[in-house]
């Protein structure tokens, strides 16, 4: 919980840990017995290890054996992109090519400029329009000019930074048209908008336990049963030998706890989220030199109003303050005691240029961004408080004076 006269606007970084997922936390790290082992202790740990997995699975539309358990969303990216790269050049030396948009997440980009630097692949970029939404018809042009020499496809279910709901289903059945499988990191949809993996049509799916309510250092990749990953961890051979460890029974039954939550909250907090969400963004729409980023809840033909969570996720806000630096404008957040987000990557503590608003075009933007993210804890006290410090975030920066 934030500290009391803190409001945490940064829910997308990470979120409040779940009473039920520390209870189950608690209850299942009583059991004693490594879950691999054979004497009773370990079966029982095994049985609830295996409960658990059934609880995730039912959760996101998925079959326990398709549940491989990870540290978290970034060991899930990794293993997704790095283990069906080398699993299908291995069946055909020509698959060098990835297909994917430059607004995924460092986890899925820099893996795929690893793989690039290191093992022959090919980045094919697909552009996006100026909300962040893939061009569809760029990507099935970027599929069907090689697909005998794509290895996989990677879309993000929805971006981190603005906010993004991706195209999901329709970017997965293009690339079955062309036989390549395709890995979504869910990290920031899952618990946001509804997910159903199954229906998906995705070969691999990425989620993340701190952005459900569970805590730090677990998370999931789901894989579809018919697909061949190549691990990227050797060893005991746990998770159907794609992910070696002894797999923590504690931490698999809070993100059970956790996801089964949030799931089952999903559709009346995209509700009430999306009612926060938007007072803010008419605020920002209000406030002199500061723009939206990223797409609204609305019909793009109509501009008649979709329910929460159809084109930008329920609880997501990020501004630009042309001629105000990310540092400068989280400081004045911070100053008047919200926490909140450059939402793009820090390096040593100073934040970096947005790749995410380079790709949507917007780069001459992408040092002047900040980003507020609501979730489970937020209330109308804490959007009101967002609200009354706006319009301050837009001062003209102070020049800064020379000795
Ligand atoms: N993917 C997305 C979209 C994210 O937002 C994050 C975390 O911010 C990750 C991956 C990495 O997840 P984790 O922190 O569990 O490694």
């Amino acid at each position: 919980m934030p500290a009391p006269d803190r409001v945490h606007l940064d829910h997308a970084a990470t979120t409040a840990l779940r009473p039920g997922a520390l209870a189950a936390f608690a209850e299942a790290a009583a059991l004693p017995g490594n879950p691999a082992a054979l004497h009773a202790s370990a079966r029982r740990a095994k049985l609830r290890l295996e409960q658990d997995r059934e609880r995730i699975a039912t959760a996101l539309g998925a079959d326990p054996v398709e549940v491989v358990l990870t540290s978290g969303g970034t060991e899930a990216d990794n293993l997704a992109v790095q283990g069906l790269y080398r699993a299908r050049r291995a069946q055909d030396p020509a698959r060098t090519r990835i297909v994917l948009t430059g607004v995924e997440h460092h986890a899925v980009l820099d893996t795929v400029a690893w793989l690039a630097a290191h093992e022959g692949a090919e980045a094919v970029v697909v552009p996006v329009d100026a909300a962040s939404r893939v061009d569809l018809t760029a990507w099935e042009a970027a599929l069907a000019q090689a697909p005998e020499r794509t290895a996989l496809a990677a879309l993000m279910w929805a971006n981190n930074e603005v906010g993004t709901v991706q195209p999901v289903a329709e970017a997965a059945r293009a690339a079955a048209a062309h036989g390549v499988p395709l890995h979504t990191d869910a990290v920031q949809a899952v618990g946001a908008v509804p997910v159903d993996f199954a229906a998906s049509g995705a070969g691999t799916l990425a989620l993340s336990g701190h952005k459900l309510g569970a805590p730090v250092g677990v998370g999931a990749l789901l894989v579809r049963r018919d697909l061949t990953l190549e691990p990227v961890l050797h060893g005991g051979g746990q998770e159907r030998r794609l992910r070696s460890g002894t797999v923590s029974v504690a931490l698999a039954a809070a993100l059970a706890a956790a996801l089964v939550e949030a799931v089952a909250d999903q559709p009346a907090e995209a509700r009430r989220l999306g009612r926060l969400r938007d007072e803010v963004i008419a605020a920002v729409d209000a406030a002199p030199g500061m723009d939206l980023t990223g797409p609204r809840d609305v019909d793009p033909a109509t501009g008649a109003p979709l329910p929460a969570g159809t084109r930008r996720l329920p609880g997501n806000v990020h501004v630009t303050v042309p001629g105000v630096s990310a540092d400068a404008l989280l400081f004045r957040c911070d100053t008047a005691g919200l926490d909140t987000s450059s939402g793009s990557a820090c390096t040593a503590g100073v934040a970096a240029p947005s790749h995410v608003l380079e790709a949507m075009g917007l780069a001459e933007r992408a040092r002047s961004t900040q980003r507020f993210t609501l979730g489970r804890t937020t209330t109308a006290a804490d959007v009101a408080r967002l609200v009354q410090a706006l319009p301050g975030l837009a001062a003209p920066a102070r020049r800064r004076r020379h000795p």
